[in-house]
This record gives C-alpha cells, sequence and structure tokens, in this order.
C-alpha cells in the first residue's frame, strides 16, 4: 500500500497572462507539498492545465501510471471546463475535486481586479463541478481551506478510498474449500467480482495445501512458535496442538505467496486431511493484514482485505467478524460479535491467550485459538451481498464496549456492540437490506471512507447510522433497487 500516490492537477488558462500562471504553478507546488505533510500518501504537483491537451495528456498518463491512485484536481482561477471533458472521460483513476482557495482572506486594501483574476478559484471551481456532473462522473468533493485539518482528513479519507480501490484491483484470494453446504449469503458472483472489484478467487484444494504442511520444517515451526510467544500469552501446555496451527498457517503462507493472494478462505466441512480446523493460524494471518473468510466466504475475505488496506497505519483494528448473539435487557441492548476461532487479533483489548479447546462442529481434534475480548470505542460493521446483477454494501455504525460478563467458558474472542441507531432498529434495517450474518469490523476505517470506496468501485452503498428511520429506509431501498436495474 505504501507506494501509491496521487497526482496533484491544477486549472487555469491563457488569459490571465504568464506572471499568473508561474504564480498558479508555484503554489500548486507549494500546497502539495504542504498538504502531503498529513496526507496518508505522496500528494505529487504534476501540472498546471491551460489547454484541451494538457487536461487530455495528464489525465492519460494517470490512468496508465502504476504508481498512481487517484488525481487531485483544483481550479487556481477560472478554468473553462470544455478543455477537460475529454480528459476527464478519458480518466481511469479515482478523481477528487478539491475546492480551496490558497488565500484565507479577502485583503481589504489590496484587492483589486488584478487579485480577483488570480484568485477565482470559486469561479473556477463552479465550472469544473459542472463538467463532472454534466458527465454524470463519479467524483469525490472536498471542500475548505486547504491548511486546516478538516479538509485535509476529507482529502485523506477519500485517498484511502481510492489507494484500498487500487488494491482491490490486483486482490487475489485463494479458496481452500467451497462455500457451506445451503448457505445462501456466502454465495456469490465470482465473474461480477472481478468485473467489479478486481478480485481473482480462485480455487486450490484442500490436499494441496496438506501437501505444503507436509513440507514444512521443524526449524520454520519452532521460529513461528517464538512469534507466538511474542505476540500472545500461552494458556495451555500442549504445546503440540499449537504447533500444528503453527505448521497450518506456513503451508497456508506459502500457498498464498506462490499465488500472489491477500487472503483466503477455507470451510470446516473440508479439512480433508488435516487435524485441526486452522484457528490461531488464521487469525495470526489475518494479524498481518490479511483477508480471511470462514464457511468458503469469498466476498468477505476479500472485504477484510480491503478494508484492512484502508484502514493501514490508523490506530485499532479490523476483523472478520459473525453477528451470534444478543443480550436483550430492556435498555442495554447489545450483541455479541464472534466466530468459531476466527476473530483477527488486531481488534483485542489486551494480550490475546493461546488455548486449546474441543470445537463443537467440523469432526476434528481440538485446535488452539486465540481468546480475547474486543478493544471499546467507535466501530463500523460492513458487509457485501450479492443482489443477483449487482453488489450491495451494507455498512453500520456502531459502539464497541466493554463485554457485560466474563463468559468464562465462551472459549472464542469476542466483541460486544450496540448498533446504531439502537439494537432492534439496526437489525430491522440490516435485515431488510439482506445483510450478512458475516461482516467486517473495523475501528481503523470509517463510514465515509467506506462510502467512497463504494463509490469508486460503482455499486451500492447502504448506510445504517444514528438517523435511519426504517420506513425512510425501506423507500430508498425500493427506489434504488429500480435505478440500478435500469443501470
Ligand atoms: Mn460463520
Amino acid at each position: 500500500m505504501n507506494s501509491y500516490e496521487f497526482w496533484f492537477v491544477v486549472g487555469s488558462q491563457f488569459l490571465y497572462g504568464q506572471e499568473v500562471l508561474d504564480t498558479v504553478e508555484a503554489r500548486g507546488r507549494e500546497m502539495a507539498a504542504d498538504l502531503s505533510r498529513d496526507l496518508p500518501y505522496p500528494l505529487v504537483f504534476k501540472t498546471v492545465v491551460k489547454t484541451p491537451e494538457d487536461a487530455d495528456n495528464i489525465m492519460r498518463e494517470a490512468s496508465h501510471s502504476a504508481a498512481c491512485a487517484g488525481v487531485i484536481t483544483w481550479c487556481h482561477t477560472f478554468s473553462p471546463s470544455k478543455m477537460w471533458a475529454a480528459g476527464l472521460q478519458a480518466l481511469q483513476k479515482p478523481w477528487c475535486h478539491l475546492a480551496t482557495q490558497y488565500n484565507r482572506e479577502i485583503p481589504d486594501r489590496e484587492i483589486d481586479m488584478d487579485f480577483m483574476n488570480l484568485n477565482q478559484a470559486a469561479h473556477g471551481d463552479r465550472e469544473h463541478g459542472f463538467i463532472g456532473a454534466r458527465l454524470r462522473r463519479q467524483r469525490g468533493i472536498a471542500v475548505g481551506y486547504w491548511r486546516d485539518a478538516p479538509v485535509r482528513r476529507e482529502l485523506g479519507d477519500w485517498m484511502r478510498a481510492a489507494a484500498a480501490a487500487a488494491f482491490s484491483r490486483s486482490l487475489r484470494i485463494v479458496r481452500f474449500g467451497d462455500n457451506m453446504r445451503q448457505v445462501a449469503v456466502t454465495e456469490g458472483d465470482k465473474v461480477e467480482a472481478l468485473l467489479k472489484f478486481g478480485w481473482h478467487i480462485d480455487y486450490w484444494p484442500v490436499g494441496s495445501l496438506c501437501e505444503e504442511m507436509e513440507a514444512v520444517g521443524d526449524p520454520e515451526i519452532r521460529e513461528k512458535l517464538d512469534e507466538y510467544r511474542a505476540r500472545y500469552d500461552f494458556a495451555t501446555d500442549d504445546l503440540e496442538t499449537v504447533a500444528y496451527q503453527a505448521r497450518e498457517e506456513l503451508a497456508i503462507r506459502r500457498v498464498m505467496a506462490r499465488e500472489q493472494a491477500h487472503g483466503f478462505v477455507n470451510t470446516f466441512q473440508d479439512l480433508y486431511g488435516m487435524r485441526q480446523l486452522p484457528g490461531l493460524a488464521s487469525q495470526n494471518i489475518m494479524a498481518d493484514g490479511y483477508g480471511y473468510g470462514a464457511e468458503g466466504d469469498w466476498k468477505l475475505s476479500a472485504l477484510t482485505a480491503v478494508v484492512k488496506a484502508m484502514g493501514e497505519g490508523l490506530p485499532g483494528g479490523t476483523s472478520f467478524i459473525e453477528d451470534y448473539t444478543y443480550d436483550l435487557t430492556p435498555g442495554k441492548e447489545t450483541a455479541l460479535g464472534a466466530h468459531m476461532l476466527e476473530v483477527c487479533p488486531s481488534i483485542a483489548a489486551g494480550r490475546p491467550r493461546i488455548e486449546v479447546h474441543p470445537l463443537g462442529i467440523g469432526d476434528r481434534e481440538p485446535p488452539a485459538r486465540l481468546v480475547f475480548e474486543g478493544a471499546p470505542g467507535s466501530a463500523v460493521v460492513v458487509t457485501l451481498v450479492d443482489m443477483g446483477g449487482r453488489m450491495r454494501m451494507i455498512a453500520q455504525d456502531v459502539e464497541c464496549i466493554r463485554p457485560i460478563c466474563e463468559m468464562p467458558n465462551l472459549p472464542v474472542a469476542r466483541v460486544m456492540w450496540k448498533g446504531a441507531p439502537d439494537l432492534y432498529t439496526g437489525v430491522k434495517c440490516w435485515i431488510l437490506a439482506g445483510g450478512a450474518h458475516h461482516s467486517v469490523l473495523s475501528t481503523q476505517a470509517t463510514p465515509a471512507m467506506l462510502e467512497s470506496w463504494a463509490e469508486i468501485m460503482d455499486i451500492e452503498f447502504v448506510h445504517i447510522t444514528k438517523n435511519t428511520d426504517f420506513a425512510s429506509l425501506k423507500d430508498k431501498l425500493f427506489l434504488s433497487d429500480l435505478v440500478w436495474k435500469l443501470r
């Protein structure tokens, strides 16, 4: 993710003379350098667009550049937008229109017509906005004084979404096992996922994973156990069981490295040749930024990888999760999220413990897994469903809380949250929209980032917030269904 950059393209024209153009370019360079200090990716000043050819050339160059994850434009002066039309039509990268101006204040005594000609972003940005609207071109719009924190945050969030879109376009997920028998929501159109998101979702036999497991050497396993000791507490003496997870982890990583994959799925229904369901193994892989989906859920494995990429470097964590059970005490309604084993330790409140317990299903030996409580704080849960003909992303604002009870007999990682606007309305909306039981819980990525990402990928986005009202959402989904069928 670190190798991406964004291009800063500034609009002007020849009307005001060379001196103005020189000033525009100098300021463009200064702004890009200064903004880059706060943004998650470098903003590289590229050019001042003065002619249709300038716009066309830079947008085509951006489209073909592997490093460029998006273009940010701003019109310092008036920059007639017929000049930009062909360039913006050709642009195949995410685009964000920054509406700002170089100076903060109107200089009372000094303002004259020369100042007005140079500093007319208010004028130029409207012309620029029109062509975006006229082209029906998807774009981010960030507005604010460029030296201020809020607009920098807005640009930064958009950059994270755009970088995650670039990451998504090259994402490969390895499937060790098909979807769980009879389950509907984990299914989906993998060709649609390739076309919309760029995801390559290919199958590798569990037997090939077992062969890799056989090939793992003892020194590697010892090294992996040292890594476990550095990261986690051992609450078991059953080192052989833990070592078996290390073997599984090393083998899964080998196959992913070989296939240049950044995530995987498996299923407890096909562990042919394996003695344990990968628990600790999957958790420790997720901790390093990889996607994971249980029960063959490739959409959620890819989404976990994408959301992890989006939030990379931010405080907090991101994990695959599942709605398990509720506490319906009036006034204290909460949801308990967990999984059979596979929850990422990046969302843990403290240092996770390695424990070994039998598993009720799957017909295998008791697996080693990490047990921990999730950290409290604001978060988002997000899922992805295939509506037939289109993908729908559903996000809900939640507040993770310290678990309300100890649950000493629950041997899995667990997190508790209060969903917006309240548990019952939130569940009702989630169910109406067809939201899955599998989701990604993130205290790193924000709903604004997810919305920008969904817009860049051209998919439907449904957001359940503290202001969501069931009746309005119902109307919105009804109309949205018609609109998406027309596209
Ligand atoms: Mn599940």
